[in-house]
Parts: structure tokens; C-alpha cells; sequence
């Protein structure tokens, strides 16, 4: 099969693992018999400080066409964080209904925890975050700025029509995995928006008599990922909480440089978006060491999402051998000296001959 992917590297260390892991990806699909035909998109800060936009007005109608959307990173040092952040993920993930963002947090063998005594595969779960509204609604406003008396107000918006949406492929998730949801809210504080998601929670889980539902606040639940991670199975969590605890997911199964990211559309109307966890990492832009793995392991998600699976094995499972052995170059983040492109290019020779 033939997949059009618009591919947008974005910012700082995003194009450089965009850079090295897509082409990769793309040999490793053609040889399988999928063709992936990208188009790059150069879409960024370095356009917004050119032309006042990070992308054209018309951004989206371009993308619609694709198959799948694979972003590097947004950020820049001379940019807001919150213009970047709203002027290129957001209104993808919004206007394209991406309202399931799938983070898991896989301990491979050969990766080392900064947790203590785990094994291979026993640190194993996936966030499912609502990714369309919540604490990222985008409402609020600011009056009497810079005066003694303002004030800032920011809203989270929840509504039952996404905070099922979110909720019940969750549920799905846990049916087909270990059988467990924990759903962490801040319910004792945010009496409105939270008790309504737990209230929807509760009702959801009457159709998955099966699934066995934990009840978490976030607080707790932050300190439970560095005590008993092995006890999570699959987590819903608000937008916010989602993002906040999928950081510390990917820390505790090695390296939020091994972390990728699903920006799902379930009904498939509109294309999904696949990216790493990280950022733009302007600590280590430019030195070429940023770790690539978690945008191949992105594209494995996207190549699954688009019904490709042994192209998605591939990959998972050449990161996973890559890992596992210790003669392997690894990027600093997990501990070794190799550079970005040493780890694709071995990755090359271990996918491809
Ligand atoms: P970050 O994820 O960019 O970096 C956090 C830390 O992790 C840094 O020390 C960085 O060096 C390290 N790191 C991240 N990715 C790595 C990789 N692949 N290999 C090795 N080390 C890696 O988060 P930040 O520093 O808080 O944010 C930097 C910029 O990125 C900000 O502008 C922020 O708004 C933006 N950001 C964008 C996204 C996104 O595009 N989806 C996500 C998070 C942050
Ligand atoms: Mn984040």
C-alpha cells in the first residue's frame, strides 16, 4: 500500500531526528512493500520569525489530504513557548479531532531505569490524554495588565461528548491488555470539570464489567509512577495531567528520549498525527546527539495506525534488538557516546543489511 505523509520537522532537535529517523523509516517500509511518500512542510519558528505565522493560514486544508501528519518538535529560544505551542500542535490537534493522544511507557532490556530493580518489560503502561480541551481550551483572558489589581483567568473546558471519547478507547485498551484502568483526576480540588470526568468514568465502566477501575488523584498518582509503576496498566488522564505524567512516564522506562506519542482521529475522518514526547531541546540542539528512537518508535505507531503491522513490528523490534545489545551506539541520554546518526545508521544495518 502507498501512504502520502505530510512530514513537518518543526524546531531545534525535532528536525534533526525527523531528518535521520523518517528516511530510515521509509527504506525500512519499502521494503516491505509500503510506499510512503512524504512531503515536507516547513513549518516553524524560524517561519514565524520570518512571516509573523509558525504556519500559513490555509495550514490545515493542506494537510487534510494526508494519511498521517509526523511532527518533530515545536519551540524556539526567540519565540513564546505558548506561540509555538498554539500556533502549529494545537490547531492540528483540534482542527483535525485528534482528541486520543496514546503515550506508552515501555521499560526495553538493555535500558536502564533510574528506578531501582526493574526488569525488562515489567514497567509497561499507556496514557491515554485527552488532547482537544480540558486545562487547553484556550479560554481565559487578562485584565488590567500590568496594573496592581490584574487579574488572569484560565478556564479548562470538559465536555461529556470528548471525555467519553477519550474514556471509552481506554477502557477498549484495557479490555485487550491487562485488564485495568486508573483514572487520575484532581477531583477533591477541581469540583466542577473533574468530578464530571469521574462521573463519566463511572458510567462508561458499566459497559467493561471486565475492567477493573483504580481512582487516582494526580498528586498521588505522580508519586505512585516512581513507587509501583509496574501496577499501571492503562491510565486516562485530562489534557494537562496527561501531559505532566507522561514526562515522568518516559523518565521512569529510561529516557524521555525513548518516548512516542499517537495524536489520534479513532473515526479516521481527519488524518492522525504521530511525534515524540520531547521537545525541541534547545540544550542539545545542534550537537547532533538528540536521541532518534522515539521518533521511530512514533512511526512505528503510525505505520500500526495506517494498518501496516509488519512494517510497525519491524521497527519496534529493531529498536528493541538495537537496545538490548551493549556493543550498540546509544545517544547520551541513555547513557552512551554515539550521535543521532550513528544510532539510525545502525539501526540500518540491523533493518535493512
Ligand atoms: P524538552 O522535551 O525539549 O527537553 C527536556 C529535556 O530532555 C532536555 O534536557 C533535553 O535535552 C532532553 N531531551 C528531550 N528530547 C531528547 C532527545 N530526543 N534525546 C536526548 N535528550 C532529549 O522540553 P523543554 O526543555 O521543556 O522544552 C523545550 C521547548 O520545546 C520549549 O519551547 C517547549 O515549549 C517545547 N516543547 C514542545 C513540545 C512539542 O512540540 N510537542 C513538547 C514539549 C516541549
Ligand atoms: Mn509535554
Amino acid at each position: 500500500m502507498a501512504h502520502d505523509i505530510a512530514v513537518i520537522p518543526g524546531d531545534g532537535i525535532g528536525r534533526e531526528v525527523v531528518s535521520e529517523a523518517f528516511p530510515l523509516v521509509r527504506d525500512v517500509a519499502e521494503a516491505r512493500g509500503t510506499t510512503l511518500a512524504p512531503t515536507e512542510f516547513d513549518w516553524g519558528s524560524e517561519r514565524y520569525l520570518e512571516e509573523g505565522e509558525m504556519m500559513p493560514e490555509d495550514g490545515l486544508d493542506r494537510l487534510e489530504a494526508y494519511d498521517s501528519i509526523l511532527l518533530g518538535a515545536v519551540g524556539h529560544p526567540d519565540v513564546p513557548d505558548h506561540v509555538t505551542l498554539h500556533g502549529l500542535r494545537l490547531p492540528i490537534t483540534k482542527g483535525f479531532d485528534q482528541h486520543v493522544c496514546r503515550r506508552p511507557s515501555y521499560l526495553f532490556e538493555g535500558v536502564d531505569s533510574p528506578l531501582r530493580g526493574y526488569d525488562a518489560g515489567e514497567i509497561d503502561f499507556v496514557v491515554y490524554r485527552q488532547n482537544t480541551e480540558g486545562e487547553y481550551a484556550h479560554v481565559g483572558g487578562r485584565e488590567h495588565e500590568g496594573s496592581d489589581n490584574e487579574v488572569a483567568v484560565q478556564s479548562a473546558v470538559f465536555t461529556r461528548e470528548a471525555t467519553e471519547r477519550l474514556v471509552r478507547p481506554a477502557f477498549e485498551a484495557a479490555a485487550a491488555r491487562e485488564g485495568k484502568l486508573t483514572n487520575v483526576t484532581k477531583s477533591n480540588a477541581q469540583a466542577y470539570g473533574m468530578v464530571f470526568w469521574d462521573d463519566v468514568v463511572e458510567e462508561v465502566s458499566a459497559d467493561y464489567p471486565g475492567v477493573e477501575v483504580e481512582r487516582l488523584l494526580v498528586d498521588a498518582a505522580s508519586m505512585d509512577f516512581v513507587r509501583r509503576p509496574e501496577e499501571f496498566d492503562v491510565i486516562a488522564a485530562s489534557n494537562l495531567f496527561g501531559d505532566v505524567l507522561t514526562d515522568l512516564g518516559a523518565i521512569i522506562s529510561g529516557s524521555i528520549g525513548l518516548a512516542p506519542s499517537a495524536n489520534v482521529d479513532p473515526t479516521g475522518t481527519y488524518p492522525s498525527m504521530f511525534e515524540p514526547v520531547h521537545g525541541s531541546a534547545f540544550d542539545i540542539t545542534g550537537d547532533g546527539v538528540a536521541n532518534p528512537l522515539a521518533t521511530v518508535l512514533s512511526c512505528s505507531m503510525m505505520l500500526r495506525n495506517l494498518g501496516e503491522e509488519d512494517v510497525a513490528d519491524a521497527l519496534r523490534e529493531g529498536v528493541a534488538a538495537q537496545l538490548a545489545d551493549e556493543s550498540a551506539p546509544r545517544t547520551p541520554d541513555i547513557g552512551g557516546e554515539g550521535t543521532t546518526e550513528e544510532v539510525v545508521s545502525d539501526l540500518r544495518t540491523r533493518l535493512l543489511g
